[in-house]
């Protein structure tokens, strides 16, 4: 088990190919000259894991995205938000615990945004957007910290914000599902993250050189000229 969590970690440090290679080839990101070593890759997780608590927590403040973006994204990590279960837990009657993407699970934070095939099937679909493949956690604060720090630093912000839209189209996407009895697939609900990370960071960014287009088919090359 530890194994696997030191793999998965190490594997957040891999690199697509140059643009300029014609062949197929990992780089380490983590090395000047691309080639991987167990020093290395040792003392990146000890980076990783110290600096996580010092400051990915605060992160979901100094995002490109508004203030109650981000205060949704807080009470998403205390698990405040006011999820089926969660309203049980505070004694307020409900007629069915059913998480609305599934209709089978019980509607905890956990499965809502992360676990049900609904939520992974949008995360897969923004990760197959970003170029870049591996499991994400179940838990909202090992989602984040995994998600953010998938690329280099000079990105982390942005995967930041595009995380903070994806939790908030979700749990828009939620609820308009059950107060307003749309029916959501996730594909358009993928299509609403890119688009509203973009105006989100553009808003931020006023010099950001990049168009829609760009953004929607380089997000990382865009992120990392910002
Ligand atoms: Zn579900």
């Amino acid at each position: 088990m530890e194994h696997n969590i030191y793999m998965y970690k190490i594997v957040i440090h891999l690199s697509k190919p140059d643009k300029e290679e014609k062949t197929t080839k990992l780089i380490w990101v983590k090395e000047s000259d691309g080639i991987f070593s167990v020093k290395s890759a040792y003392d990146s997780i000890v980076e990783t894991d110290l600096e996580f608590d010092e400051s990915n927590f605060n992160l979901v403040w100094k995002v490109w995205a508004p203030s109650n973006a981000s205060a949704l994204g807080w009470r998403v990590f205390l698990d405040r938000i006011q999820t089926k279960m969660n309203l049980v837990r505070r004694n307020i009657p409900i007629s069915s615990c059913a998480c609305p993407w599934c209709g089978i699970a019980e509607e905890t934070t956990s499965h809502l945004l992360f676990v049900c095939p609904f939520a992974w099937c949008v995360w897969s679909l923004i990760l197959r957007w970003l170029g870049i493949f591996f499991v994400l956690p179940g838990e909202s604060m090992d989602h984040f910290k995994q998600f953010v720090n998938c690329w280099s630093l000079a990105t982390k912000s942005g995967l930041a914000t595009i995380w903070l839209a994806t939790v908030w189209h979700l749990w828009h996407g939620r609820n308009a599902v059950i107060f307003r009895e749309e029916n959501l697939e996730s594909v358009g609900i993928f299509e609403a993250v890119k688009l509203k990370s973009w105006s989100w960071i553009k808003a931020c960014n006023k010099n950001c050189p990049h168009s829609l287009s760009e953004w929607f088919n380089e997000p990382l090359a865009c992120l990392g000229d910002m």
